[in-house]
């Protein structure tokens, strides 16, 4: 691979690393309420229906609907069922008082709620006499057993990314506890003799060419937010001894490495000969802007990631290439990019060869604003947009178009 090759097209590029990918085959069992994010190692099968038993979904009254035949008809009141409570079958020709989630007294069809219903004055035995105001149709505010889910049901599918509607779903069938693939274990380095980590020194103290590591911090947040366990190796320097031993240390106990920064073509860039000195470089360089400078490869057993060192090329590549790469090494499938077509409230005149992803924000009429700059080093466009513009190669595009407006919420889960 020279500088000069052509540049990988960004889904060729994702095509190739993907089928390098084989899924991560030691799972876990962990505790259900300790599992968002995870992903599911097992199909989660529901070993009773959902809700149990018929049940009331109204604060009101169960009946016999051939009881009520008109409206106004008044009943006696035979038994009162609350939520958690054990229902006696319906005796005839009366009806039940019944609260929402209680269960259906055996032999009612319908329940009747108590804003159409008249407490009249009490009977015997300190129960009431009802006058029902409405007439009452069968099945009428009942839910019935099974409903949400029946016995045998797989309720949750392996390889699913489990999220808070998933745990719920797990525990509404009983489950405790999950089996869930193992976290992948990724080292991260970040490259530049410039970096210097917050903490370290004071803004005011900062030497000459000096900057933040800023690159660390989000990327730790991503990572981790893909279940992944961290480890960070910190700033390694701009050396070629010191980047080959980091890479060598850290692919003997790790599924994944990601560095950024040094992935260039300058001399101060020790990255790629490092790479190609310990094991493969399989990828290197991709046609999109932000993040052309990114490469894959392999060190022994475990993956290498290199990331640009430019900030918001960084955060690009990770959310369109290391992000599908993590969720297949934890045996999901990642659905891709959906690109929902909105309306371009700005002129982008510049068509570049390579594919590009704009850093835009939703406005108030429904249409996309562009942050101002979109260099590559530029963080501010990434914490103002809420989101990419993915712009083909070699487009422009002009006030009023519909472009493919990918959110930021849907990478950032
Ligand atoms: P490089 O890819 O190493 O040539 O770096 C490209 C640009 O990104 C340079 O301006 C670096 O100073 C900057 N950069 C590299 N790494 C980081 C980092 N971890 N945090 C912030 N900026 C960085
Ligand atoms: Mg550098």
């Amino acid at each position: 691979m020279t500088a000069r090759a052509p540049l990988k097209p960004l889904d060729e590029a994702l095509a190739q690393l993907l089928a390098a990918v084989v899924p991560l085959d030691a799972v876990e069992s962990v505790a259900t309420l300790d599992a968002d994010g995870r992903v599911l190692a097992q199909d989660v099968i529901s070993a009773l229906h959902v809700p149990p038993q018929d049940n009331s979904s109204m604060d009101g009254y169960a009946l016999r609907c051939a009881d009520v035949a008109q409206a106004g008809t008044v009943l006696s009141q035979s038994q009162r069922i609350a939520a958690g409570m054990a229902a006696q079958p319906l005796e005839a020709g009366t009806l039940a008082r019944i609260f929402t989630g209680a269960p259906l007294p055996p032999g009612a069809d319908a329940v009747v709620m108590q804003e159409d219903c008249t407490v009249l004055e009490t009977g015997e035995g300190g129960l009431p006499q009802v006058r029902v105001n409405a007439v009452a149709h069968a099945g009428q505010w009942i839910r019935r057993a099974g409903e949400d889910v029946s016995r045998g049901a797989v309720v949750l599918a392996r390889g699913i990314r489990l999220g808070p509607a998933e745990l719920g779903q797990a525990a509404g069938v009983g489950m405790d506890t999950l089996r869930v693939m193992r976290r992948p274990r990724v080292a991260l380095f970040s490259t530049g003799d410039e970096l210097v980590m917050p903490g370290a020194c004071a803004p005011e103290d900062m030497p000459p060419g000096a900057i933040y590591n800023s690159n660390r911090f989000f990327l730790v947040a991503l990572l981790r937010r893909l279940g992944c366990q961290v480890t960070d190796l910190g700033i390694v320097p701009d050396q070629r001894a010191a980047t080959v031993e980091a890479l060598a240390t850290a692919a003997r106990t790790h599924d994944v490495i990601v560095t950024s920064g040094g992935v260039s073509v300058g001399e101060e860039d020790h990255i790629k000969p490092a790479v190609q000195q310990l094991g493969s470089l399989d990828l290197w360089q991709i046609a999109i802007k932000p993040g052309k400078p990114f490469a894959h490869g392999r060190i022994g057993q475990a993956h290498f990631v290199g990331l640009p060192g430019n900030p918001v090329s960084s955060f690009v590549t990770f959310l369109l290439l290391v992000r599908p790469l993590l969720i297949k090494l934890q045996g999901a499938v990642d659905s891709g990019l959906h690109g929902v077509p909105t309306r371009a409230d700005f002129d982008w005149g510049r068509p570049d060869k390579r594919q590009e992803f704009l850093r835009v924000r939703r406005n108030a009429r429904g249409g996309l604003d562009l942050f101002p700059n979109q260099s590559s080093g530029v963080l501010t466009s990434l914490v103002w947009g809420d989101g990419l513009v993915n712009l083909p190669p070699g487009q422009v595009i002009a006030q009023g178009d519909l472009v493919s407006y990918v959110s930021f919420s849907e990478l950032l889960t």
